[in-house]
């Protein structure tokens, strides 16, 4: 190429054909240009295929991205420790409610089977939840179930729930409608009366029968701003019918009500044998709708959830391995921190078991486990930055003297 014809070339955007006059800004390269207003266009496209901008993309679904059960539990693997069972409902549920909305219509429709974690606070249940969710070409959102009232008390109507994946949907309605919604909490609207931890004076079976609509599937008004309804606000109409419920809850006590059913049971086909083979420091494991309901859930709420499954207390050896394991681990996360700023930060194993021992000992569980690494690598995080060293090895003394000098209210059990 001669001068002249480079000069000319460079002159000129490659992709438009405007000269360097007519552009907002032309940026040259090796013998080429570009204007500003191509770049931009050219991002956009990018964007478009790299990340899933576009709602309809988004929450597509298609038998060949369908991931298999085991897919899914593998991705639940790196992320949650142990709770083997519970994953492998999750995912089963998962599957089947993505084919489920993949089916042809003929004779047999597949019904909806929404799911039931039970296991005490802490355990994963969220995290699992939470976890599957990214895995997932379908709009999500986590609700509480305790700020759920009747219609004309304070607090959130049950409609709430849907604005949230409504907002998730990026007010995509068919998108919404196949959604996931976690409920967390569901134990704490069980019925009063059979169930002495209930101190809440709105009436637990009042927020059960409205939520009972939503699981059972029907067409419910939402307020698409959330809020109280009121007259003049346009409602979308959204149908519930394909939206997958997962539901978690502590069902503190619960434990009582299974073993001493275990105990007086009939043995008869099908049900326990011996007393014998009951593990009794795992009773969760044989929670029956029964159990639920003399918890005070509603008959048709337990109904609307077929798949019951159960999480396991974290014991140390779990507290130990959620520690260092998952892909994003609380120790990975601070190492992380400090990279940032160069630093290379090791923490002696003996740190590691002594972390856990005050999880432990001050009975905070999984949930404390952060609060605990915090607390010790505090100082350095105050001063490395400006001190700039290049390793900071934490060792078990240094350990002890911040958990020691450390307000004990940080660690109150909330
Ligand atoms: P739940 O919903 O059962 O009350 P969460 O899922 O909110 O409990 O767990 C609280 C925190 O504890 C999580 O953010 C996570 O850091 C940790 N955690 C709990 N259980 C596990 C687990 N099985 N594997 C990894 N981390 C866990």
């Amino acid at each position: 190429m001669s001068k002249k014809s480079q000069g000319e070339t460079t002159d000129r955007c490659a992709f438009c054909g405007r000269s360097r006059s007519e552009v907002p800004l032309l940026l040259t390269g090796l013998g080429v240009s570009i204007c500003s207003d191509c770049v931009n266009a050219a991002k956009k496209i990018v964007d478009e295929n790299n990340a899933p901008t576009s709602q309809k993309e988004e929450f597509g679904l298609s038998k060949n991205t369908l991931p298999t059960p085991k897919e899914l539990k593998t991705f639940l693997d790196d992320y949650v420790i142990g709770q083997d069972e519970a994953k492998k409902y999750l995912s089963v549920a998962v599957y089947n409610h993505y084919k489920r909305l993949l089916q042809e219509k003929d004779d047999v429709e597949i019904e909806k089977s929404n799911i039931l974690l039970v296991g005490s606070t802490g355990t994963g249940k969220t995290l699992l939840a939470r976890t599957i969710a990214r895995k997932l070409n379908v709009p999500f959102t986590i609700v509480d179930a305790t700020v759920l009232t009747e219609a004309g008390y304070v607090g959130e109507d049950i409609e709430s729930i849907l604005t949230r994946l409504l907002q998730v949907a990026d007010y995509d309605v068919e998108a919404a409608e196949r959604g996931i919604v976690f409920i967390d909490e569901i134990d704490k609207i069980a019925r009063k009366g059979d169930n002495p931890s209930i101190t809440r004076d709105v009436s637990g079976e009042g927020v059960q029968q409205g939520l009972l609509k939503l699981l059972e599937g029907s067409i419910i008004n939402v307020p698409p701003q959330g809020g109280r309804k009121h007259p003049e606000q346009r409602m979308i109409a959204v149908n519930t019918q394909n939206i997958l419920f997962i539901c978690g809850g502590a069902f503190d006590g619960i434990e009582r009500r299974i073993a001493s059913r275990l105990n007086t049971h009939v043995v008869g086909y099908g049900t326990y044998e011996s007393k014998g083979g009951i593990d009794m420091n795992h009773l969760l494991q044989y929670i029956t709708p029964q159990d639920l309901r003399s918890f005070g859930l509603i008959p048709e709420i337990i109904g609307r959830l077929p798949i019951i499954t159960y999480l396991n207390p974290l014991d140390r050896d779990a507290l130990r391995r959620i520690l260092t394991e998952p892909k994003n681990s609380i120790i990975n996360q601070y190492i992380k921190l400090f990279k940032m700023d160069g630093i290379k930060l090791t923490f002696e194993d003996s740190v590691l078991d002594y972390i856990v021992d005050k999880a432990i000992e001050f009975k905070l569980g999984a949930r404390g486990l952060r609060s605990i690494v915090e607390t010790i690598v505090m100082d350095d995080m105050f001063n490395s930055p400006s001190t700039k060293p290049t390793t900071i090895n934490i060792t078990k003394e240094k350990a002890e003297k911040m958990i020691l000098r450390a307000n004990p209210a940080r660690f109150a059990n909330n």
